[in-house]
């Protein structure tokens, strides 16, 4: 690793500790970089329009506006040494402005290309890099001829704003894919048509680029998903060596065609017959990355802040094999209950949210152990049916 240099210091590339750091989004990704980020030293104000953030409580200051208000934007600016987004639905046009004035490693260009699945897809393909076959649908007919196309079922997808299975359908006929369009096209929105794919196994890779385009990356993990949420990521993935290489070079690859400065996340598809194809992508700390809080050299909060603040990338060393469980809010008054009597071999993260809706993130646990042993933990603990 080379060391900074007097230019580099002084071009507004690095950011010490004592920097302020501005985050756009307050949710629970924003709070643990927060609380990772303090430990280095570093002070931060979040722009989330919910003044009772997972973010904003742990935050120096908090600015309590919408994404793309003017206000709360110059607010952000006036208050940042650097700015970095944790959610990709934030207004791309607020980030342009905002990183006319500040420094925003990230960039504008990255959060466009992975806010919008088409652009992201066009992307990848451009990069030789693997994705699921799809079509870009734009009226009713269109849409029943590229689904006997690609074959049924496929999945109709918004371009934007969707997550954790919102804005999709399932497709068995051409009468479905007709109707499904018109569902989600309603409001103008950008439609794509995409190929089930039987999987055998979701895996993700998260990535962190640097600003001389040092890159490191976590192990491959295997997630398991619960309606369309994930319900857990097992570290190491149960997978051959071969295919957790070639696994880890998509994403290695992915980032580096992005020119990603920050974290990548590359959700992939491992197909029966071993070929690999990427579903997602995400650009910044994610989900599946959180074991690396308590199971890894550097976690992935603090690597992500390394990159942006353009420190040297930290170890990803993997310490302890883990298995991370979302905790929803349906799961949360047993966990309570079971709390004073845990294994020490779990650690408990919670968010801070007050509402503990069904289906929403209130929190996760790590269990460091192998994947049977932490199976079996989590049977003891009865808070989770395989
Ligand atoms: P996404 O929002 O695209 O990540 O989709 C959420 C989940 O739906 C994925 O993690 C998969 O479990 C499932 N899924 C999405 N796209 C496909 C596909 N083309 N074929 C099979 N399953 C899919």
């Amino acid at each position: 690793m080379k060391p900074i240099t007097e230019k580099e210091r002084f071009t507004g590339q690095v950011f010490l500790p004592g920097s302020v750091v501005g985050i756009l989004g307050g949710g629970q990704l924003g709070r643990m970089v927060v609380l990772e980020g303090r430990k280095m030293g570093y002070r931060f104000v979040t722009l989330d329009p919910a003044a009772d953030c997972p973010g904003s409580q742990v935050a120096d200051r908090h600015i309590a506006k919408a994404y793309d208000d003017p206000e709360g934007t110059e607010a952000l600016a006036a208050a940042a040494d650097v700015i970095a987004y944790e959610f990709e639905n934030v207004s791309a046009e607020a980030v342009k402005r905002l990183e006319r004035r500040v420094a925003l490693p990230q960039g504008s260009r990255l959060l466009e290309v992975t806010q919008h699945r088409l652009r992201e897809k066009e992307a990848l393909v451009m990069g030789g890099l693997p994705v699921t076959p799809y079509r870009t649908v734009t009226g009713p007919e269109q849409a029943a001829a590229a689904a006997e196309e690609l074959g049924f079922p496929c999945i109709l997808k918004t371009a934007t704003g969707g997550y954790d299975g919102k804005g999709q359908r399932l497709v068995r006929s051409p009468d479905e894919a007709m109707a499904g369009w018109a569902e989600l096209a309603a409001g103008g929105r950008e439609v794509i048509l995409e190929q089930f794919v039987p999987f055998r196994k979701e895996l993700s890779v998260v990535v962190a680029r640097g600003i001389r385009g040092d890159i490191v990356s976590y192990p491959v993990a295997e997630n398991v998903h619960r309606d369309h949420i994930l319900h857990r990521t097992i570290v190491p993935a149960p997978i051959d060596e071969e295919i957790a290489r070639r696994a880890e070079q998509l994403a290695r690859d992915a980032a580096e065609h992005l020119e990603v400065v920050g974290l990548l996340a590359v959700e992939l598809f491992l197909l029966e017959d071993g070929r690999l194809l990427i579903n997602e992508l995400a650009p910044r700390p994610h989900n599946s990355g959180h074991y690396t809080y308590d199971a890894c050299a550097t976690s992935q909060f603090e690597q992500f802040l390394r990159a942006i603040c353009g420190l040297p990338l930290g170890s990803p060393r993997l310490l302890s094999p883990a298995v991370m469980v979302n905790v929803l809010g349906q799961h949360l008054p047993a966990l309570m209950e079971k709390l004073p009597s845990l294994p020490p071999a779990v650690k408990v993260h919670l968010y801070g949210k007050r509402e503990a809706r069904p289906g929403r993130k209130m929190g996760h646990v790590t269990v460091l152990a192998d994947a049977n042993e932490a199976m079996e933990i989590m049977d003891q603990i009865g808070l989770w049916n395989r």
